[in-house]
């Protein structure tokens, strides 16, 4: 049985988090944490949750949870992961960190607590996508450089605050490696005015916020003649939820290191 405390539980993934571990029969929710200060610091998570009184308070410092919580779920915001990455080196706990809109400094100051944290670090937590990202590094390999532009097309809810979404990054990124590029140097994210034609080689990233989107990812092969497009869709925060939970109990199990969904799953993609 793995415990579980999921921060960021007032959250919509935190909230989605309770439903989640509540339905696996070999985890326990053991915690939940809400911003310091909330006035929901002390509220049954279940009944935040909406699942009914669980007999756990939501706290307002990690300080504050049960000694034997092993695992921290952190669907929150960059800064916040990365205090939270510091608390479980300093205290032996394991994390699982959905967080995205890291800048690259910020994915290198996570990846600097590697040596000292068992950690599961992905942008998308849902078995589909990570099917998805496979699917995506076959077709990009058999392609290859034979003309087919290549487009990221993603959508999410209004509330959405960084774009494009660390999965459509993902997914371009899988692409550009099985291609041998980077998308440093090819990823071609905003296109207004005389911007000219495209050129061969970029990936282009095209970002939709609207109404309740819970996630929709394209990736779009095109050629003179035909065009293949892999699409995922979410259809509930669920997917990524149960994800996160799977994510959880593995990596209770492992030794430090700094892990993805490909490695939970057992599917090997590059990049
Ligand atoms: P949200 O705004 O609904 O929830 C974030 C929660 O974090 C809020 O309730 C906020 O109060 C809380 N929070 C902020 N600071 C905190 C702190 N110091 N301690 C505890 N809680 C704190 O956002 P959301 O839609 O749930 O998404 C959260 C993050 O998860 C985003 O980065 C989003 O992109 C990401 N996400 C990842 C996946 C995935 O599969 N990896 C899926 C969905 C969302």
């Amino acid at each position: 049985m793995t415990r579980i405390a999921i921060v960021g539980v007032a959250g919509r993934m935190g909230r989605t988090l309770v439903n989640a571990v509540e339905l696996d029969p070999e985890a326990t929710l053991a915690g939940g944490v809400v911003e310091p200060g909330s006035s929901l610091a002390g509220a049954d998570i279940g009944e935040l949750a909406g699942v009914g009184k669980k007999g756990v308070a939501a706290v307002d410092s990690l300080e504050a949870l049960a000694d034997d919580v092993e695992v921290l779920i952190d669907f929150t915001a960059p800064e916040v992961t990365l205090a939270n990455l510091a608390y479980c080196a300093a205290h032996g706990k394991r994390m699982v960190i959905g967080t995205t809109g890291m800048s690259d400094e910020q994915i290198a100051e996570l990846d600097s607590y590697r040596e000292r944290v068992p950690m599961v670090f992905a942008p998308n937590m849902s078995v589909g996508v990570n099917l998805t990202l496979k699917l995506l590094e076959t077709a990009a390999k058999a392609l290859g450089d034979e003309g087919y532009d290549i487009e990221v097309i993603e959508a999410h809810h209004r509330h959405k605050v960084d774009a494009p979404s660390g999965t459509a990054l993902k997914m371009g990124e899988v692409v550009a490696a099985s291609l041998g590029r980077s998308l440093n140097e090819d990823g071609v994210f905003e296109r207004v005015g005389q911007c000219g034609p495209r050129s061969d080689k970029e990936i282009g990233f095209a970002t939709i916020r609207a109404g309740d989107i819970v996630g929709e990812h394209t990736v779009m092969f095109a050629t003179e003649g035909e065009r293949i497009e892999i699409t995922h869709k979410a259809s509930s925060r669920m997917t990524f939820a149960k994800g996160a939970v799977r994510a959880a109990r593995w990596v209770a199990a492992q030794p430090n290191g700094r892990y993805d969904m490909q490695d939970v799953l057992g599917l090997t993609v590059d990049a």
